[in-house]
């Protein structure tokens, strides 16, 4: 007999989200966590530390370019790195601690130390093995470097090192406008560095709809954000207090240094299986490193399974959340499902931004006849009362039956108006279903339905 019914090797929102409902559908449950502190690099290194620097950063920004319009005088706060700190520790250790009080209310085992799989249905832990008769892996994902360029976590720093920096740097270099470069460039910029990002491609925020996409740059712009699209980096050259980047303009192929004093590397992720043991089981992997899975989780060895950033798709938290909770219906006998044409992408910078379901790029690909229904925050009452008109929403909706296909917010509280479309999505909703429905005014989620009138007759604010 199996100690567990199920073992699962990581406690980031993937494998936490599985271990616990899991334990709710009646399985014995453990979970291997090697950190100190449950919950993974979102936790711990990534969503809610960095969550805590953008919204201490955001204050500032507002005590010192709104306060004095609405009447609210006096100096500007001035920053102490410390304690901001030790207010994101104290945030990550709320968080940490509360999953372990979730394990420990729904009787999930945390086998402390790093886990590797000897064979099917036994999970090696320091001198212990443990048997289950099930095996996910929920090791999630650790940062991706460039060729020509180290992370030493000192001046050349991933997202880990860049979350606890000793002090703020004068100069901030970024590689990669995506997501992990734009939240922190965007805290960094607002803390008084002085920040260029670098980005390969055309276009800050690969795959994002390119209206949304030209909007941000020119709003990051005004927050002072340096952007060099088209910028191939060559190497980093790590000084002891310094950095020295290397890169080619690709329109012309000219050469170019950038001196800063920390260069933060955020150019991806990759799956993280170190010391699995995944070679000697023989599980298939993908070309990209990731573990090949079938739709509902299975890997090509009988008993293990893997979900999150370990296997295909966006390496979101709500993603991974999403399976873990789908694969432990489905091993409790019960027909769990993600569906990936409604997961939700947010920035958190401000203003934020926010998409679900397909872009025009994609639509114009595919070949679809759509419509556009979009609406501008400055026809929004409550977003002019709080200086937060920049931006808009645009609703994609199929031309014949007006179906929504997809939303792209940029603009306030973007990342919790885009699930009003989510929702309106799972049960197929119209455009017209959002237009008449009833919005409280003055809200920002007006413009939500402004959008969806656009899709139709016409907006009422514009
Ligand atoms: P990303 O894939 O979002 O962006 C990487 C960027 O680096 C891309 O724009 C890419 O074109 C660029 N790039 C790659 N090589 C380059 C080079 N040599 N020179 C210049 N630019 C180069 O990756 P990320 O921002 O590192 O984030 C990693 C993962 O973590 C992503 O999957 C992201 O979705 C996830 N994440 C999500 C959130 C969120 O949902 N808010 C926050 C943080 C991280």
């Amino acid at each position: 007999m199996a100690n567990y019914d199920v073992i699962i090797i990581g406690s980031g929102p993937g494998g936490y989200v599985c271990a616990i409902r899991c334990a709710q559908l009646g399985l014995k449950t453990a979970c291997v966590e090697g950190r100190e502190t449950l919950g993974g690099t979102c936790l711990n290194v990534g969503c809610i530390p960095s969550k805590a620097l953008l919204h201490a950063s955001h204050q500032l920004h507002e005590a010192e370019h709104n306060f004095a319009q609405m009447g609210l005088k006096g100096k500007s706060p001035s920053v102490d790195w410390a304690q901001m700190q030790s207010y994101k520790d104290d945030v990550i250790g709320q968080n940490t601690k509360g999953i372990e009080f979730l394990f420990k209310k729904n009787k999930v085992d945390w086998i402390k130390g790093w886990a590797r799989i000897p064979e099917p249905g036994a999970v090696e832990v320091g001198e212990e093995t443990h048997t289950a008769k099930h095996i996910i892996i929920a090791s999630g994902s650790e940062p991706a470097s460039i060729p020509g360029v180290e992370i030493d976590e000192n001046t050349v720093v991933s997202s880990t090192g860049a979350l606890s920096l000793p002090k703020v740097p004068k100069k901030l270099a970024v590689i990669g406008a995506g997501v992990i470069g734009l939240e922190l460039g965007s805290v960094y910029a607002r803390l008084g560095a002085e920040v260029t990002v670098l980005e390969y491609l055309d276009q800050i925020t690969p795959g994002m709809d390119t209206d949304v996409a030209r909007n941000f740059r020119t709003l990051l712009k005004k927050q002072g954000l340096e952007i060099v699209t088209g910028a191939a980096v060559q190497g980093v050259e790590a000084l002891k207090t310094k950095a020295k980047v290397a890169y080619t303009l690709r329109k012309d192929d000219s050469e170019h240094q950038l001196d800063a004093d920390v260069v933060l590397v955020a150019t991806g992720r990759k799956p993280f299986t170190q010391g699995l043991g995944l070679d000697g089981l023989g599980v298939e992997m993908t070309k990209r490193g990731q573990i090949a899975t079938d739709a509902h989780y299975k890997t090509s060895v009988e008993g293990i399974y893997a979900i999150g950033d370990v296997i295909e798709g966006p390496m979101l938290a709500h993603k991974a959340e999403d399976e873990g909770m789908a694969l432990a219906e489905i091993l409790a006998g019960q027909a769990g499902h993600v569906n990936y044409d409604v997961i939700p992408g947010v920035i958190y910078t401000h203003p934020e931004v926010a998409s679900v379901g397909k872009t025009e790029d994609s639509l114009k690909e595919a070949g679809r006849a759509y419509k556009v229904g979009k609406f501008s925050f400055m026809g929004n009452g409550r977003a002019k009362a709080n200086f937060a008109a920049d931006g808009f929403v645009k609703i994609l909706a199929d031309v014949e039956t007006d179906r929504i296909l997809g939303a792209h917010i940029i603009g306030p509280a973007a990342g919790e108006l885009i699930h009003e479309i989510c929702v309106a999505m799972e049960f197929g909703a119209a455009a017209e279903d959002l237009a008449r429905t009833c919005h409280a005014h003055p809200t920002y989620s007006e413009a939500v339905r402004e959008a969806a009138l656009a899709c139709g007759d016409g907006p009422i604010h514009s």
